[in-house]
């Protein structure tokens, strides 16, 4: 029986393994390989390992918790989880049934592609979701924003201390008239009609197709697409969920412990806001120390 199993053994898994392993806990982690952003040719904002590959950052966290006879790192999918406090079963994708006193899951979320001819092709390199992520990089350039929602105007705001030469893509969203009012005012231009391609360049820079209109020639585009758990095993259980602009996202306490007993959750899948590699590691290094704390007796 394993002390805790985590459920997705990236940035948010690894964090709460390493704090169970130097506990002393005995840990299984179930990973797929599938992290966020594996698309990006490079991390930012994680301190100590800025610019570096994704892969890089996840092989070295991985290399260090070798060290702990106690963390056992599996390559497989958990396929089902039941039981309860102190009695969890995971079966996995190879048929394996493992259990394990306390569940972890940190199997984040996928971003949901939209149905445009070359978004999915150009994620991750000149389509972004996130300034802080790779603004630095293309900072003073031309920025596109695909609009998506009333508060891509908090992102305008945003997005002038890295340049002040921005093109809002309505892509079929109304966008009100005193927020129109206002972009005008900061010289921001507004692209009306519906994006139907994106063709991707060298580098970041893309050339956006639309239903009305000249194509739009862009040095970075920025977008926000919905997003989905990474895995249903959550609904299984019926834990319970925070609606969130962009999908759905595991509800957590300040202990990181979701709606039942004994099972927690961090990283992107229980993240509503702002995610990224440090709150992921942040958080699942909680969830490793909360789940250990649980089980003292
Ligand atoms: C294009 C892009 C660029 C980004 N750039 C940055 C950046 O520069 N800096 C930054 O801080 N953040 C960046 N982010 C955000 C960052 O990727 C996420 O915040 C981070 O990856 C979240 O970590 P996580 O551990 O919660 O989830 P993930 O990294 O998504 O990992 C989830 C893991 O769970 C596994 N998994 C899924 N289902 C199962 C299952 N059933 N069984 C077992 N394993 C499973 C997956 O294979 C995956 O390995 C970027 C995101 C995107 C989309």
């Amino acid at each position: 029986m394993n002390d805790v199993i985590i459920i997705g053994g990236s940035f948010a898994g690894l964090a709460a393994a390493l704090q169970l392993g130097r506990a002393r806990r005995k840990v299984t982690v179930l990973d797929t390989g599938l992290p966020r952003n594996r698309f990006a040719d490079h991390s930012h904002g994680v301190l100590g390992h800025d610019h570096k590959p994704p892969s890089d950052i996840l092989a070295e966290a991985r290399q260090q918790l070798a060290r702990y006879p106690a963390i056992k790192l599996v390559n497989a999918r958990a396929d089902s989880i039941s039981g309860t406090l102190d009695n969890f079963s995971v079966l996995t994708g190879d048929g394996e049934s493992l259990g394990a006193r306390r569940l972890i899951l940190s199997y984040g979320v996928a971003d949901q592609m939209p149905a445009v001819p070359g978004f999915a092709e150009g994620w991750g390199t000149s389509i972004i979701p996130c300034p802080y992520c790779d603004g630095f990089e293309v900072a003073d350039q031309h920025w596109g924003l695909v609009w998506f929602r009333p508060q891509s105007h908090i992102q305008v705001k945003l997005f002038q201390h890295w340049t002040d030469r921005l093109t809002v893509f309505a892509d079929g969203h109304d966008i009100a008239p005193d927020i129109r009012a206002d972009l005008a005012h900061r010289n921001i231009p507004i692209v009306d009609g519906r994006i139907t391609g994106i063709a991707r360049h060298g580098g970041h820079s893309a050339t956006v197709k639309l239903d009305t209109g000249p194509d739009v020639a862009v040095d970075i585009l920025f977008a926000h697409p919905p997003t989905e758990p990474s895995a249903s095993l959550h609904d299984s259980l019926g834990l319970a969920t925070v609606d969130t602009p962009l999908g759905i996202v595991l509800k957590v306490d300040e202990r990181r412990e979701t709606s039942m007993p004994g099972i927690y959750a961090a990283g992107d899948l229980a993240t509503p806001g702002l995610p990224s590699v440090t709150t992921a590691s942040w958080q699942g290094a909680m969830a490793g120390i909360f789940a250990q704390q649980s089980m003292l007796v």
